[in-house]
């Protein structure tokens, strides 16, 4: 691809010339310099999910009748950008380019910066085979010939992808008899579990921003994981039943006694009407004493800020709770070595919730974090049936969280052989599960500018959805949210390289 500057030519446009092109003719009248600008290439096509292939115009390019016969990518501007960068998939972003490098994002939020700055790197290989450089075709053998001898192999991770390239590791797993989990089973898999048994009172978040009220943050630091959140749905934006924004709401925050005093809704440290501190472990209690109150119309027992919450439960016209790992206190949260009963905690919560709606309308929804977590969840319930720690090695699939996690997989020693898409959540496993997993072949796809904590055999840097790559991600309610290709790469998506290494197999 050229380099191009925003050099003014002195026509009254602002035209990007090419420098080396220009250096190299001499050129010396603007005759000749349009010759040269009619001997650019085009820059290639890239696919629209809602309008189908186009071919790429950037926003501020000259428009033709006063451009005779070229068009030139200056600065650029792509509004209303879907950003993966937490839960929330805020659609509302602007992100400035010049020619293919990000430049700005707005409105200011530090994870998007993040996500989309990292993920824009270009400085990884696009293959390496045990830390050498590869062709695509070698990386892809060898891909297939470890997960043909595999006896047990499994396939971990998915929340960094998007609907096809999920789609595409359920069918691989499928094929080979793998067991095939998601992130979930080391963040909100226990919350998945007593959603299956007690069942959720959902909404989506633009119900939570016209009609909630009252607004309860339960073992979640929003300001930190989640910056936009309060700003776009839950604290201060007008709602349609709530017009006066954060003065039609009451907001609770609800967390670990040493931590809940320091927390805040947003980055600019706007605070909770409410702050109730727990002792670590006391989430249950807590819990189980307002069902009590609740059951009996008596709050007279309870602590005075249990007290005051029951009250607030009981007056609002619409509730929600959101839950984060501080309620589920899976290792990702705690580090502890083995995760507590996070699901006794989680279902306690959704039945509270369930019993409220005898009072008014209440919901309870799970923080989730970056990338398409949720969308891995929705992606193997309606291939397989199950959400995550799905065996196909019997051809039929069976679920069974803490024997098909991957984890405890990892940690027995169980698996021969491991793909993973996205390794962001490694570090929390167990020692004894990362050594295992640096004993066997290990086949890694992840995006540019990812934390690699293990050597795989075989390494793939994939094409980042949203930002390279159309397609398909959930927000934390559940609501699929379309992205769209914003930049040129050399990096094919995982659902190619999955593909491909399905075919050699
Ligand atoms: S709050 Fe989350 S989804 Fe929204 S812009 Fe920030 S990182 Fe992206």
């Amino acid at each position: 691809m050229l380099e191009e500057s925003s050099n003014s030519i002195g026509t009254g446009q602002n035209i990007a010339i090419d420098h080396r092109r220009f250096l190299k003719k001499d050129i010396r009248n603007f005759s000749e310099l349009a010759q040269v600008f009619h001997q650019r290439p085009r820059r290639a096509s890239v696919r629209n999910p809602v309008a189908g292939n186009y071919d790429f115009l950037p926003s501020t390019t000259i428009p033709a009748s006063q451009n005779p016969g070229f068009r030139v990518p200056v600065d650029r501007y792509e509004t209303n950008v879907a950003c993966p960068g937490c839960g929330c998939v805020c659609d509302d972003l602007t992100l400035k380019f010049a020619g293919n490098q990000l430049q700005a994002i707005s409105p200011q939020c530090s994870l998007a910066e993040a996500w989309f700055q990292d993920r824009g790197r270009t400085d990884r290989p696009a293959v390496e085979l045990n830390c050498q450089l590869a062709s695509f075709t070698v990386g892809v053998n060898r891909a297939a010939e470890i997960l043909r001898r595999a006896d047990y192999p499994l396939i971990y991770g998915l929340s960094r992808s998007a609907t096809a390239g999920q789609r595409a590791a359920v069918e691989l797993a499928e094929r080979i008899g793998a067991v095939i989990d998601t992130t979930a089973s080391m963040c909100h898999g226990p919350s998945i579990m007593a959603i299956q048994e007690f069942g959720e009172s959902t909404c989506t978040l633009g119900e939570v921003r016209n009609r909630a009220d009252l607004v309860i943050f339960w073992g979640c630091h929003p300001g930190a994981s989640h910056p936009r959140h309060a700003e776009r749905y839950s604290v201060s934006p007008p709602g349609r039943y709530r017009a006066g924004g954060r003065s039609d709401r009451t907001i609770v925050l609800v967390g670990p006694a040493d931590q809940v005093h320091d927390w805040r809704l947003d980055p600019a440290g706007a605070a909770a009407d409410l702050v109730i501190p727990l002792e670590r472990g006391r989430d249950f209690e807590a819990i189980a004493l307002l069902r009590e109150a609740l059951r009996t119309g008596s709050a007279n027992g309870l602590p005075p800020e249990l007290r005051k919450l029951s009250e607030l439960m009981r007056g609002c016209r619409t509730g929600v709770v959101f839950f984060g790992l501080g309620l589920v206190e899976t290792r990702m949260w705690s580090g502890d070595a083995l995760p507590t009963a996070g699901n006794v905690n989680v279902g306690a919560l959704l039945q509270l919730v369930a019993e409220m709606n005898a009072h008014a309308r209440f919901f309870a929804r799970r923080m989730r974090l970056q990338g398409d977590v949720s969308g891995a969840d929705n992606v193997l319930t309606w291939q397989t049936g199950f959400p995550f720690a799905v065996d196909l090695s019997r051809g039929a699939p069976r679920y069974n969280p803490g024997e098909f996690s991957a984890s405890e997989l990892l940690n027995r020693g169980d698996v021969d052989a491991c793909l993973l898409i996205g390794a962001e959540t490694l570090r929390y496993f167990s020692r004894a599960a990362l050594d295992h997993l640096q004993s066997i072949p290990t086949i890694l796809l992840d995006y540019p500018g990812a934390e690699q904590i293990i050597a795989p055999e075989v390494s793939f840097t994939t094409a980042v959805y949203g930002l390279h790559a159309p397609g398909t991600i959930y927000r934390m309610d559940n609501v699929p949210v379309p992205l769209r290709a914003l930049a040129d790469t050399e990096y094919p998506t995982d659902e190619a390289v999955l593909h491909a290494i399905g075919e050699r197999l």
